[in-house]
């Protein structure tokens, strides 16, 4: 597997390894039917004396066909676009500056998977995993959520209650922060993957004005879910040592 999420940072020039909702092989945007439609406020600014590229803006569509012939599936994709100078050195070592078209998706039909999935993934956990890669576009928040809602789902899946016995012997719900140290006494690295997971989404909802740093915890919860998901159901395939390096890496 890889760390996909790494792939959905937005914006974007370019689709990288987006993966066919039907079969799972690689999506090639189709170029020819890419539009880019300017807003009005663009057209208006456009005869203005200080006028220059980076200040066009609007909205875009393409669409992305699956690469394998017998396939054919083909994914819609739109959102907004702008135009912003860059620089670059050309094969002669002289620079030289130039402008791209940045895309920024917030419209996905039919949805993408995020991440390489295991094949044994449980039904629950796949329908809230779904739900998480359909918001990812455009509610930040309710991805995390669903996320969350996939986690209770894998603990259950995993034998870990939903009700703890009080030492008065009553029955009560259980949080998920409960669940997840119950689970850690038998899968001490996934729970504190789960827990990394778990606290990335209670940070999540209280940051519904910042939108870019919502989006940098989400890409962290899908990773870590993405490496997760694998040690608890395709343990051969499981990158947990990696992500730990990584994560101590960037701490350090
Ligand atoms: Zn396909």
């Amino acid at each position: 597997m890889k760390f996909m999420a790494q792939n959905w940072k937005q914006p974007v020039t370019s689709f990288v390894d987006w993966q066919c909702p039907e079969c799972g092989d690689t999506l090639k945007e189709d170029r020819d039917n890419r539009q880019l439609l300017r807003s009005n406020k663009c057209k208006a600014d456009q005869n203005h004396d200080a006028w220059e590229p980076e200040w066009i803006d609007g909205r875009f569509s393409t669409s992305l066909h699956c690469e394998k012939s017998c396939c054919g599936s083909m994914v819609c994709v739109g959102g907004r676009w702008r135009v912003q100078r860059y620089e670059d050195y050309d094969e002669h070592g002289l620079p030289f500056e130039d402008y791209s078209n940045w895309l920024t998706v917030d419209t996905v039909s039919p949805s993408v998977k995020l991440f390489e999935t295991p094949i044994e993934l449980p039904n629950e956990v796949e329908r809230h995993l779904s739900r998480a890669f359909a918001l990812y576009w455009n509610d930040k928040a309710s991805c995390l959520n669903a996320l969350r809602a996939a986690l209770e789902a894998s603990l259950s899946e995993q034998g870990v209650p939903k009700k703890f016995k009080t030492k008065k012997g009553k029955f009560q719900d259980a949080k998920l922060h409960q669940r997840i140290e119950r689970f850690g006494k038998t899968n001490g690295t996934v729970a504190e993957l789960l827990m990394a997971i778990k606290w990335l989404g209670n940070q999540g909802s209280h940051d519904f004005d910042a939108e870019n740093t919502l989006a940098d915890k989400v890409d962290s919860a899908l990773t870590i879910m993405a490496v997760a998901l694998f040690e608890l159901y395709d343990p051969t395939k499981s990158e947990v040592q990696t992500l730990v390096k990584k994560i101590n890496k960037s701490k350090g």
